[in-house]
């Protein structure tokens, strides 16, 4: 028992090393690929529910890795989160985004549009985060109108006091401000009171349970009743049916984004559409 004591001791203690060698390895590798322009922006279209018109579109990492292909961010955002990097990966995003938007603006092909980033991480400076928003504005040339920043709740919910003292001063200069994923985890209703918001972001599950479950459009329509109540756009995640769409049309829902209406693509495609289908 004793030897198998220590042999378990030793295989503990060399994975513990593995594990710790392969952390350190992607810390380096995730540097390098930001570094090296690895990491870049899908964009995913919202169009307006009733008119159908282009009103904006969402900013979606990937990390195009050389020998693994097209990495998704759930494969490596949680690691970045957890080691602090998401910091550098939030700086880098907003001002990819703003530089793209402003391209897009003054081709004249994103006058009434607007690009939504997201925000994530721990410990998450909010003062700092928001001079390098208005930095990034000023530096490329974006009116605050064009852009929106996306939050989860338990993002807002780790600094109550910070994160509204930025967002007031934010959405003052006329950036949105949205609520992400609403419905999940840590929501609460309070929340909406709590926060300066423009656009709430329904949670793909309600629409997913517009099918599956038998009170799912009384729920959707009670969580689309409440954010109009707050004043605030309602953005439906995740529509992927017909069916889906069909239920939308008839609730207060302003505006649509899923597969149904367009995935993620690269930035090469996205532009190809501003230029067609997306401006006509
Ligand atoms: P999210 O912010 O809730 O983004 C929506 C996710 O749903 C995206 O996944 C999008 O591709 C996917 N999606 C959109 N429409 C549909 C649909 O109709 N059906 C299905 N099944 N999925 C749909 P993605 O791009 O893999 O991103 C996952 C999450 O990673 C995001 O969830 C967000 O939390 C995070 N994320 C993505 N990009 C960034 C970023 O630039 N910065 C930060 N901090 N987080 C990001
Ligand atoms: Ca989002
Ligand atoms: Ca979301
Ligand atoms: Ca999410």
């Amino acid at each position: 028992a004793k030897i198998q004591g220590r042999d378990n001791y030793q295989f503990f203690q060399t994975a513990m090393n593995e594990a710790a060698v392969a952390r350190f390895q992607l810390s380096n590798r995730l540097r390098n690929a930001l570094d090296n322009r690895q990491l870049i922006l899908y964009y995913q279209p919202q169009f307006a529910t009733t008119s159908g018109r282009l009103t904006g579109v969402e900013a979606l990492i990937r990390w195009q890795d050389p020998e693994f292909g097209l990495i998704p961010p759930n494969q490596f955002l949680p690691f970045a989160e957890e080691n602090g990097f998401i910091h550098q990966i939030n700086d880098w995003v907003i001002r990819e985004a703003c530089t793209q938007a402003q391209k897009w603006v003054s081709a004249g092909l994103f006058e009434d549009s607007r690009i939504s980033v997201n925000i994530s991480g721990q410990n998450i400076n909010f003062k700092r985060l928001g001079e390098t928003i208005f930095e990034v504005l000023k530096d490329t040339g974006l009116n605050p109108y064009h852009l929106e920043i996306e939050l989860t709740e338990r993002v807002m919910m780790e600094k109550p006091d910070e994160v509204c003292h930025t967002l007031s001063l934010l959405k003052q200069a006329g950036v949105s401000i949205a609520i992400d994923d609403f419905g999940t985890g840590y929501s609460a209703l309070s929340h909406l009171q709590l926060f300066p918001l423009n656009t709430l972001k329904i949670d793909k599950s309600f629409i997913d349970n517009l099918q599956t479950t038998a009170n799912g459009h009384a729920l959707l329509q009670s969580i689309i009743g409440i954010a109009k109540s707050f004043n605030l756009r309602v953005v439906a995640e995740g529509v992927e049916t017909d069916d889906q769409r069909l239920a939308l049309d008839g609730m207060a829902c302003d505006e649509l984004q899923g597969y149904l209406l367009g995935r993620p693509m690269p930035r090469e495609l996205f532009e190809q559409r501003l230029l067609t289908d997306y401006n006509q």
